[in-house]
């Protein structure tokens, strides 16, 4: 019989508590299941502990104060990827060893198989976890990619490391989660490292609940994983360097450097898709950028070295450094300092400039001095490098000017090919594209000007705000606006907003929309029961999301309610709202152009008060 905490421990001093724990919150695929394990090892508690469902639940016997100490220490300090939005702890009954008492023998029948007093286990349970899929956001979900820990970092730059300079090394912490997912759940068998089979030490660890990398799905090593090469492209018209102008013995880092400190481009591949590299503080290789990209003075985004550097060049406050360093590691628009030495033509005109930290491993490597060979390193015996280590890259979008984010090997040969000098090409294939996340923080609030890599797919809650949440409400596909478009799936009181999909106004634009639509849906398991469009009549866009569910009753929302709408749900506003929305032209009730609108309304509707066009 359930009872309250506290009786057991007074009543029956010295005996043991039986406890089952359930734990709500982005709580699987980051680590918890070893979590658990260690803490209930180091405190002598048996039990087990498995995923159920989206949850966690975990079952401990021992004495009381252990017991408190285990869930006290599970509240305060679970692993950094996990939130805890809610535990439910029921103290369910007593058991003393030796004694056959009632509780004691119920408590060890209802137990899992296996569990005995004075052990803990991690039960696998997939079933439960396949079945947690079923139902739209109802499951655990798939986690958003994780920039490099620091754990990973100080291996990598391990001379004595298995895993030194090497580019895929990820742990229960950290890696690509988000853009190496095929299918739910989230197992290796369903990710793009299904095809490379883990050797005895990877297994060792993915196998041990000890271990960091205990269910550490793209775990990887040099002898079992994916791998880097260098190619240089073979269709651009002037190369920087001839293909005699590389030492043959260099390895691939080497020579990607090699072709930036000589002002070239390089393609490289990274999280969720290809970036266009060059030396930041080169006015010439930018330049070059620009000429091949055909993008004269849109500013681009750099990557620096490290938070270090960052300071140096920057005014930075501690919250944007957080975010810098954060797991996400997203763009953050930050002041120049006067002697900041990137280059003017980065970001013409403009005293701020999008700056990023080396998010993965590889491009880490770039940054990294050192030249990858494990040995011992003593200060006076540093490896002689033939290149210089670039200190600030730009590191924009891999794609042609108006098309989409390139993330395949194939396709970046042939549409990269002719902007860059050559590539860092992997096999780890991305299974899906995801654009950099840029945010800006004004005064103490952090601004999203694109939410992608780092934070999708994680869901917002709406429910109680403009959905009811009872399980009743309508799916709802959002399909966005043309410019800069994200879609939106609304199910269960949540909304899973896509990864930013960019422009489409072009062919390949639509046909990428298409692409992310139908991969999202298929990995959530979404049907609309509604289509949201916007009421423009000439978007290609809406044409497209309604070929994607055809049949499916379509809603047309006015372009300024739309944003009047998001930004109340953002901020959680419910009831009459007045908004000023000051994005231009968009689609208005009367059939005319709208721009710069004073609405007053709710999520439902609006009356149009003012505007300034
Ligand atoms: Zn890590
Ligand atoms: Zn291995």
């Amino acid at each position: 019989m359930p009872s309250k905490p506290g009786e057991f421990g007074q009543q029956r001093a010295g005996g043991l508590i039986h406890t089952t724990i359930t734990v709500r919150g982005a709580v699987q695929g980051v680590g918890f299941r070893p979590f658990v394990y260690k803490l209930a090892t180091s405190l002598g508690l048996s039990g087990f502990v498995r995923n159920q469902g989206g949850l966690v639940y975990i079952e401990v016997t021992g004495s009381r104060e252990k017991v408190d100490e285990f869930v006290s220490e599970i509240r305060s300090n679970p692993p950094s990827l996990a939130r805890i939005d809610g535990m439910e702890v029921q103290y369910t009954a007593v058991a003393i060893p030796g004694t056959s008492s009632e509780e004691g023998g119920e408590l060890f029948k209802t137990s899992s198989p296996g569990t005995a007093l004075g052990r803990f286990v991690v039960v696998e349970s997939t079933d439960e976890k396949a079945s947690a899929y079923q139902e739209p956001f109802g499951g655990p979900g798939v986690p958003p990619d994780s920039a490099i820990c620091s754990k990973c970092q100080k291996e990598l730059s391990d001379p004595r490391d298995r895993r030194y300079f090497y580019p895929f090394i990820n742990c229960t912490e950290c890696g690509p989660r988000f853009t190496i997912v095929e299918s739910a759940p989230y197992d290796r068998e369903r990710t793009t490292m299904k095809v490379f089979p883990m050797c005895h030490r990877c297994r060792d660890e993915y196998t041990n609940p000890l271990d960091r990398r205990f269910h550490a799905e793209p775990n990887a090593c040099p002898d079992c994983g994916p791998q880097v090469v260098f190619e240089p492209s073979e269709i651009t018209e002037s190369p920087v360097l001839g293909p005699d102008e590389y030492r043959a013995d260099d390895d691939w880092l080497q020579k990607a450097r090699r072709v930036l400190s000589h002002g070239g481009v390089l393609a490289v591949k990274g999280i969720g898709g290809f970036h266009l590299a060059c030396d930041a503080t080169n006015p010439d290789a930018v330049a070059l950028l620009r000429a091949r990209k055909r993008r004269p003075a849109k500013p681009f985004a750099i990557m620096v070295k490290d938070i270090d550097t960052v300071r140096r060049w920057f005014y930075v406050s501690p919250l944007e450094e957080e975010i810098l360093t954060s797991r996400a590691a997203p763009i953050v628009i930050l002041r120049a300092r006067e002697n900041c030495p990137v280059a003017k033509n980065v970001a013409p005109g403009l005293m701020h400039v999008g700056v990023m930290l080396p998010h993965s491993p590889l491009h880490l490597l770039l940054f990294l001095s050192g030249d990858g060979e494990a040995r011992e390193l003593t200060p006076e015996a540093q490896p002689e490098l033939h290149e210089p280590v670039p200190e600030a890259l730009v590191m924009t979008s891999g794609n042609r000017s108006g098309e989409p984010l390139v993330f395949r090997n194939e396709e970046a040969r042939s549409s990269l090919g002719p902007l860059v000098d050559g590539f860092l090409m992997h096999n780890r294939e991305i299974a899906r594209p995801c654009d950099d996340s840029v945010v800006r923080v004004v005064g103490e609030k952090v601004l999203f000007y694109r939410r992608s890599r780092g934070w999708v797919p994680e869901t917002l809650e709406v429910a109680g705000i403009c959905a009811s949440g009872d399980g009743e409400m309508p799916r709802v596909f959002a399909a966005g606006a043309e410019g800069k478009n994200v879609f939106a799936f609304l199910s269960r009181g949540k909304v899973l907003l896509s990864q930013h999909v960019g422009d489409l106004y072009s062919e390949e634009g639509i046909s990428r929309y298409k692409f992310l639509v139908r991969d999202l849906a298929s990995l959530y398991k979404f049907e609309p029961d509604i289509i949201a469009v916007d009421s423009h009549p000439g978007y290609e866009v809406s044409k497209a999301a309604r070929e994607l569910f055809p049949d499916k009753p379509v809603v047309e929302v006015q372009h300024h309610h739309a944003h009047m709408a998001s930004v109340m749900a953002e901020h959680g506003l419910k009831g009459r709202c007045v908004g000023i929305i000051l994005d231009g032209t968009g689609y208005g009730a009367d059939g005319r152009v709208w721009g710069g609108e004073v609405l007053a309304g709710d999520y439902r509707c609006f009356e149009r008060l003012y505007h300034l066009a």
